[in-house]
């Protein structure tokens, strides 16, 4: 949904403005310039629309550099929000600091509505006309405090907004099979699993009405859901196996994990991880695809080996913590309608996108419960989050100072804790203000 920024000086409004949006008494407003609040991203509705508002007088500077700090808050909301909002108080009217904020608006691609607050009744005309001044077009008069204007305010925000976003956003239209990517070094069972797979549901189909499918895939059904592996056209057959260099297996590995939206890493449960079992699974990681590990060959694990394997597993897949595991045996069977399910659930938490309002107040919470460390006399602060993409998810922290990396994987350890993103990766960039 769109993302709606209010910025402006201290103590021109801007919470009440967005109390007033909101429609309710959720953002705490204190008559002190300074305050910092601790929430700054609201849901909000306005004639049907749903839309985030920030508000960004949650991270009002301190008094010292007030205008360079001022700027670099309208900096970061320009580059979280779809429109802003750019509140000066009319009964005072253009200040400097206004002027330097507006320079940084000017500068950025986004639409900014200029909001003359205070303007609680009609003989405010000359001072909100005076606000023409400051080039940002037409001044909108509005009393957040009364409510005057604040709907032909909105009327306006909404029409500033991107088009409505594409249905496929919503509702999933018909879409092609799921495509996996099958990879594990030779002799692991990768042909034994995709023929059991297609065996144990009779079901390897040639093609699926409405889509094209490269000849060197195989659709197979399995968990009642057709799938596409790629590039599998060496294993179906189970002839001219290992063909190639090591190096040309390497690159059509690489590629079919680029073509998936989910990879398969099958593993010999009956070895140890080697080398080779390391290199692909650091290029499944870094290729951002969802991922399920398979440790085939289960029938071959004692209970020794067993206990052994789950403590070696731990100590070498740290890289990626997050990836699903199934125990299987291709050559019996075992537990080999886990996959689907593991698949499904990678999946999910690949196309998982967390609501504006709901990251940034768990977000709260979790910094205020637990503040970066202090680092040259002051804590790095993250003022606001949001998650701008899916597939994989991919999270914008906008802070007042680079973060350490150590806080940044505390952070993602609670994010997935919090919401869960087993079988994907994620992403979280850092944006400090400059
Ligand atoms: P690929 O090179 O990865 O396609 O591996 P294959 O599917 O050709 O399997 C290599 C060897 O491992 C064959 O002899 C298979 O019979 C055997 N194999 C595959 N899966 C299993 C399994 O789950 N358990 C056992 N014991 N052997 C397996």
């Amino acid at each position: 949904q769109p993302v709606l920024a209010v910025v402006g000086r201290p103590n021109v409004g801007k919470s009440t403005l967005v109390n007033r949006i909101i429609g309710r008494r959720q953002a705490v407003v204190e008559d002190i310039p300074g305050v910092t609040r601790d929430r700054v991203a609201y849901d909000a509705n306005w004639a049907g629309r749903k839309f985030t508002v920030v508000d960004t007088g949650g991270w009002e500077p301190d008094a010292k550099d007030r205008a360079a700090a001022i700027a670099a808050q309208a900096e970061a909301a320009i580059a979280a929000a779809d429109v802003v909002l750019f509140v000066v108080d009319s009964s005072i009217g253009a200040t400097d600091e206004d002027a330097a904020a507006v320079k940084m608006l000017r500068r950025s691609s986004k639409p900014v509505l200029l909001v003359a607050n205070k303007a609680d009744n009609q003989n405010m005309e000359y001072e909100v006309h005076a606000l023409w001044s400051l080039g940002l077009g037409q001044p909108w008069p509005v009393s957040a405090l009364h409510g005057r204007g604040s709907g032909d305010l909105l009327d306006a925000v909404l029409a500033a907004f991107p088009k409505q976003a594409p249905l496929e956003d919503h509702v999933p239209g018909p879409r092609g099979p799921r495509r996996v990517a099958l990879v594990g070094r030779p002799n692991v069972g990768k042909s034994s699993l995709l023929n059991r797979l297609a065996r144990e549901e009779r079901s390897v189909v040639d093609s699926v009405a409405g889509t094209t499918v490269d000849p060197v895939d195989s659709l197979v059904v399995i968990g009642g859901e057709t799938w596409q592996f790629v590039d599998t056209a060496g294993l179906r057959k189970r002839v001219g196996k290992a063909s190639g260099t090591e190096y040309f297996a390497s690159l059509r590995t690489a590629a079919a994990i680029e073509t998936s939206e989910v990879t398969v890493v099958l593993l010999d449960s009956s070895e140890v991880i080697s080398e080779q079992d390391q290199r692909l699974l650091s290029m499944v990681s870094e290729a951002g695809r969802g991922v399920v590990l398979a440790f085939n060959k289960w029938d071959l694990v004692d209970a020794d080996r067993r206990h052994y394997l789950d403590k070696e597993i731990d100590r070498e897949l740290k890289r990626i913590p997050w990836a699903l595991r199934v125990n299987i045996s291709a050559l019996t069977g075992r537990a080999v309608e886990k996959l689907a399910p593991a698949l499904r659930q990678a999946l999910v938490s690949w196309e998982k996108r967390i609501p504006t309002g709901q990251l940034n107040q768990w977000l709260t919470a979790l910094v205020q419960a637990t503040p970066h460390p202090v680092r040259g006399g002051r804590a790095p602060r993250i003022l606001f989050a949001t998650q701008p993409s899916i597939s994989p998810p991919k999270f914008v922290l906008f802070t007042t100072q680079p973060l350490d990396p150590g806080y940044v994987r505390f952070v993602e350890r609670k994010l997935r804790e919090e919401f869960g993103f087993e079988g994907s990766p994620i992403d979280i960039a850092v944006k400090p203000r400059k």
